[in-house]
């Protein structure tokens, strides 16, 4: 039995539809599936229904986008309650500084005479939680731009005309947020994030997991990150990040995590429920 636990669809920046994201998952020989959209869970009724129909288990998830010490991090929430208040109160806001990014790099597009308006950014993502990709297939739909790598290149990377600095929750905040909404919360892809000197910290702040196995973790980093896991005794999780199709062909299945990592985040979930309970006695 196998697992991917990082998979967008198209309530984010993922170009799938819940049902296609499950349907190439069992495709893939998959058993268990999480949906982990950017800071919003609009998509987790439609997967759970999915995957219940394709008789495979679902796992409530989203990335938060976060920050540490100035440097970005994304934070996965597993087995959160979708229903929880707080956290939807806090996605809500998210998704309207994500709304107010999306106009902010229009306005600067606009400013180097590329015209692209904010309203078809949003209908062209048409989900409450729109990102710099969607602004990048708006202009390569427009002819601004030959293809999305083009669109970041010229304009939306980091210190490229359109770029807009992102508003984040700090880490801790998130750790914090998953939490009381009953959830695990797990570093993703450190590898990506230049991370490692502050899993030590995260791992006191109440972290619980690492994303070791990663579509975009070399070998030897995902070594690095297992040996992590194990020195400080956070869960180990994994998944192909799949976002619809990339160079012509979904990620989905190309990072299969063993059953037995799903279990013990199922037991740890259990634990703290267990603990929650008693505390509450
Ligand atoms: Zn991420
Ligand atoms: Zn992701």
């Amino acid at each position: 039995m196998f697992a991917d636990l990082h998979l967008h669809s198209y309530f984010s920046d993922g170009t799938f539809p819940p049902e296609e994201v499950v349907a190439r998952g069992v495709q893939a020989g998959l058993g268990t599936l999480a949906l982990t959209d950017h800071d919003t869970m609009e998509g987790c009724p439609r997967m759970a229904a999915a995957c219940a129909a394709a008789q495979i288990e679902f796992i409530t998830g989203a990335e938060l986008t976060a920050e540490h010490d100035d440097l970005e991090l994304h934070i996965l929430g597993y087995f959160i309650d979708p229903e929880n208040q707080k956290l939807l109160r806090e996605l809500a806001r998210f998704q309207i500084v994500r709304q107010n990014r999306i106009r902010e790099m229009v306005a600067r597009l606009n400013e180097v005479n590329v015209p692209l308006h904010a309203d078809a950014v949003f209908a062209l993502a048409n989900c409450r939680s729109p990102g710099r990709p969607h602004v990048a297939r708006a202009l390569v739909q427009a002819g601004h731009c030959a293809t999305h790598d083009q669109a970041f290149e010229r304009f939306l990377k980091k210190d490229r005309p359109a770029w807009v600095p992102k508003a984040k929750m700090s880490a801790l905040e998130a750790i914090e947020l998953i939490h009381q909404a009953g959830g695990l919360a797990v570093m993703a892809h450190p590898a990506l994030n230049r991370a490692d000197h502050l899993i030590s910290a995260l791992r006191s702040a109440g972290l619980d997991g690492l994303e070791c196995f990663h579509t975009k973790h070399s070998n030897s980093a995902t070594r690095r990150y297992l040996e992590f896991a194990e020195r400080f005794h956070l869960l180990v999780t994994g998944g192909s990040d799949c976002h619809g199709k990339s160079k012509g062909r979904p990620l989905i299945g190309t990072v299969k995590l063993a059953y037995e990592h799903v279990e013990k985040l199922k037991q740890k979930v259990a634990e703290r429920k267990l603990a929650t309970i008693n505390g509450h006695k």
